[in-house]
């Protein structure tokens, strides 16, 4: 059995980067993932200020640039009677948003957090948590792709394993809030499509983005409410897709009048909820702790601000402040962070809204993410 100061389930954006923190405050760091280095997953791939500048503190930036990931320095935001442009003003240390495909970012994390030190172990499935006889959390049981047993001990497991995780069910981590919306999303990527940055497109029962990515690629969603994609896909995604992009866009003036990419990708919606975030020997970060509607485009933003939380919490513990203490300060940042941010999430998502609604909506949330830049670059711990 190898021993390790902290075990992470999950190698993307929450565990990559939680391993890089950790490791680089010189703790002994595995991380296991069930998947392939580089594997793709679903994204619509959009970074916030906040996701955008923790990737700048952590000198990471220029290595998601030097990729081809297009600067985003521009915002449309269309409405059913108006739209607005808004520039992205220089803060935070960054001075243009990116939206790097995740075959892209989730290496450069996981390169990162190899460099700093951690063991970074893919086609580990962690099919179990092992626990002392006070029932503290003590590592993982899991089996490679081999059928051979892979057993960690560990001070501190960490599941970034995402919305689904393992290691919050079995650790017993309470579900703290729900979500009652869902937004369903039907996405692909168009090639050689001008756009003015992010464009973000709502109308009544229907959204959709434009997000330039890597290879000169825009990602096109389509969103609607999950009861709706549930009741019209019948088995015809390109149509569904085609129909609200039509009705939400109105072709975006001439520019989605070419046929859509063939492959399509669809998420057919969950309710977002919140879950306790740490016991005695786990903590989680990312979707496993914490999930909020796609809609949002912030999932990404929050499982790196989770990191950055996390790994200040250790260090306090490191440092000699009770574990509890300083457990319990991660779970009262975050959640101090992502209350405000849940509920305004959860309306959009609802299809509630009416133009002015889904303004006053979007002006608060911006307003939640400059409290959550600055709570998070504000201080260093
Ligand atoms: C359709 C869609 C569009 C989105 N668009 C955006 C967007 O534009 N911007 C944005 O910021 N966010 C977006 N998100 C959200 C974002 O993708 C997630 O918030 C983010 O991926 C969460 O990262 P994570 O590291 O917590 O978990 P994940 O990315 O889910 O990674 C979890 C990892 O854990 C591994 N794992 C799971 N169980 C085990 C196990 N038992 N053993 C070993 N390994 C395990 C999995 O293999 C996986 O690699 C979108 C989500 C969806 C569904």
């Amino acid at each position: 059995m190898q021993r390790f100061d902290v075990v992470v389930v999950g190698a993307r954006v929450a565990g990559a980067a939680t391993a890089l923190l950790l490791a680089r405050q010189g703790l002994r760091v595995a991380v296991v993932d069930r998947a392939r280095r580089g594997d793709d997953t679903n994204s619509t791939h959009a970074l916030m200020r906040g996701g955008t500048a923790l990737l700048q503190r952590w000198g990471l930036l220029d290595r998601v640039v030097a990729a081809g990931t297009p600067a985003i320095r521009q915002t449309l935001f269309s409405y059913p009677h108006e739209s607005s442009t808004v520039s992205i003003k220089p803060a935070a240390g960054v001075d243009a948003l990116y939206a790097p495909r995740r075959t892209v970012l989730d290496p450069i994390l996981v390169d990162a957090a190899t460099a700093a030190g951690a063991e970074v172990r893919y086609g580990v499935a962690v099919t179990d948590l092992t626990r002392d006889a006070t029932g503290r959390v003590t590592g993982i049981l899991g089996r490679d792709r081999a059928g051979r047993v892979v057993e960690m001990a560990a001070g501190l497991v960490v599941g970034a394993d995402g919305r689904d995780s393992f290691v919050a069910r079995r650790a017993g981590a309470r579900t703290e809030r729900t979500g009652a919306g869902a937004s369903a999303c039907v996405y692909g990527y168009w090639s050689g499509l001008p756009t003015i940055g992010y464009e973000w497109y709502y109308r009544p029962g229907g959204t959709a983005g434009l997000i330039p990515t890597n290879d000169g690629q825009a990602c096109v969603f389509a969103g609607l409410p999950a009861p709706r994609f549930a009741a019209e896909v019948r088995g015809d995604l390109a149509g569904l897709y085609r129909r609200v992009l039509k009705e939400v866009t109105g072709g975006a003036d001439g520019r989605l009048a070419a046929e859509p990419p063939r492959r399509l990708r669809a998420f057919p919606g969950r309710p977002g909820f919140s879950r306790q975030a740490w016991g005695p020997g786990w903590a989680l970060v990312g979707d496993a702790g914490y999930y909020v509607d796609p809609l949002s485009t912030h999932g990404m933003t929050d499982a790196l601000r989770d990191a950055q939380l996390l790994a200040w919490a250790a260090a306090a513990a490191h440092d000699g402040e009770p574990e509890g203490a300083a457990y319990a300060d991660f779970q009262r940042r975050r959640d101090a962070i992502t209350e405000p941010m849940f509920a305004i999430v959860d309306q959009i998502c609802s299809y509630t809204w009416d133009g002015p609604g889904i303004r006053r909506l979007l002006l608060q949330m911006s307003s939640a993410m400059s409290d959550e830049v600055e709570a998070i670059l504000a201080a260093d711990a």
